[in-house]
């Protein structure tokens, strides 16, 4: 069945029916002002299929995608709606907006870094920070079909726009590639790639096919289309042609690699996401799966263990479990590292080997992916066992190191090293680095 996208917003969330029936005036006045400094787009896909709109404010899939109150503090909130209460001119009114998301401290784990170069000039969209696998940001992707509430990407769509990664020439990218042979893969990210049309895609890919780059194996595309806009895949006027993309990269020799975003197992429960994952999957591309672990979202053992099963189930392969990010709504969505291991391991007791392939819990941070291992003790000491799943320096990568065991702590920066260790054992180097 056809079906044509309609895009909500700031401006018109107000006309989305449900929203009228479910949520109160005083919560909608809390999505527009919370939505003027966290990004806030759906689609009636997410609206009519996903939400379920009997259980507002919990419902998992509408916390992902429509701002709440509380994911902004009581100061922010206040400066915001004072703003937009007063009538602030518009341009007051952008002055605070910029100053709460600065205060967000939205570009973090170095993503401004690692921005490469050739002949001197720089390649704003490519980023390369772990030696086999280079990201690539197309300039055309910087949107999604909806936003995610916990997006760290978010600078980029708000149009702070000195943060923005945008490069328009793809050639360029596919120069650098043939300039550093030790890289594999490259990874299509944004925003979402999968907004763009088949036949832009086209324009990117083919420089980098057909042989173009000896050195390539594995296209990448990160995307979150099958959760939030599966008919991408089934009924939009270029669906067939975007497969036929696939196809053609499959048919060269290529690893294609489609790595999915779900977040929660609502999302995989669609007629429209499961005929879209096997048109993906008959193309050849490979599917993996992956998703951080967040507070009101998906913070439950049954949930992640129920999640890798279905994705198994519809051919699937989970492959990442990330913990959310320090910036934007961070203290919102945070879970300990302590209970985010804690969840992981009793939701991979519960499926068999074949749903194993997950990694994680993994932080995403400034010297690489640092998995939790797990917690243990060590000659009387409680200690988090750590270890680099990908490091800034690739010797760095899968060395076990140790922290002191500390259930309040969020993420890398707030853990100490164990046995009165100084340092950890990368850190020199970073400092030498930076
Ligand atoms: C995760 C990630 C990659 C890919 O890492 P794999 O472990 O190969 O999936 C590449 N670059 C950056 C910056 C990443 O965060
Ligand atoms: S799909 Fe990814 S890039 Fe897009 S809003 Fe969600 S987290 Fe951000």
């Amino acid at each position: 069945m056809q079906k044509n996208i309609k895009i909500y917003t700031l401006k018109n969330f107000h006309n989305i029916p449900q929203v009228q029936s479910a949520i109160s005036e005083t919560e909608q006045k809390a999505i527009q002002i919370v939505g003027n400094v966290l990004p806030f787009k759906v689609n009636n896909y997410v609206t009519d299929e996903l939400i379920d709109w009997n259980n507002i404010p919990e419902d998992p899939i509408f916390q992902l995608t429509f701002p709440q109150r509380e994911m902004l503090s009581e100061t922010h909130f206040a400066d915001m709606e004072r703003a937009l209460c007063e009538d602030f001119d518009k341009k007051e009114i952008r002055i605070i907006t910029n100053n709460i998301r600065y205060e967000l401290n939205p570009n973090t784990a170095g993503q401004h870094k690692n921005v490469p170069s050739i002949d001197g000039m720089k390649l704003t969209g490519v980023q390369h920070k772990y030696r086999e696998t280079v990201l690539f940001f197309p300039s055309s992707s910087q949107t999604c079909h909806a936003y995610c509430t916990f997006c760290f990407r978010w600078p980029q769509f708000v149009g702070i726009d000195e943060l923005k990664y945008a490069m328009k020439e793809s050639e360029l990218l596919a120069e650098y590639m043939r300039r550093h042979p030790e890289a594999t893969d490259v990874l299509f990210t944004g925003g979402d790639p999968m907004v763009m049309s088949a036949n832009k895609f086209e324009k990117y890919i083919d420089p980098l096919i057909n042989n173009k780059v000896p050195n390539l194996r594995t296209i990448r595309i990160g995307s979150k289309s099958l959760a939030y806009w599966p008919y991408r895949f089934l009924t939009d006027k270029d669906s067939d042609d975007l497969l036929r993309m696939f196809e053609k990269i499959v048919n060269q020799g290529y690893h294609l690699a489609f790595m999915a975003h779900f977040n929660h197992p609502r999302e995989m429960e669609t007629n429209a996401v499961k005929n879209a994952i096997s048109r993906i999957l008959s193309t050849g591309a490979k599917i993996r799966t992956q998703s951080p672990i967040m507070n009101h979202i998906n913070k439950g053992v049954d949930i992640w263990s129920d999640m890798w099963q279905k994705q198994v189930n519809l051919g699937m392969i989970p492959y990442y479990m990330f913990v959310a990010r320090d910036t934007g709504a961070q203290k919102y969505f945070a879970v300990s590292l302590d209970e985010a291991w804690r969840i992981y391991q009793k939701a991979y007791q519960q499926v068999s080997g074949i749903a194993r392939t997950v990694k994680g819990p993994s932080m995403s941070a400034d010297p690489g992916k640092v998995q939790v291992l797990g917690v243990s003790e060590v000659a009387g000491k409680k200690v988090f066992v750590l270890r680099f799943i990908q490091g800034r320096n690739s010797d760095w990568t899968c060395r076990p190191f140790f922290a002191e065991h500390d259930t309040e702590a969020v993420w890398l920066d707030d853990l100490k090293p164990a046995f009165g260790e100084k340092d950890f054992f990368y850190e020199k180097e970073m400092q030498q680095a930076n």
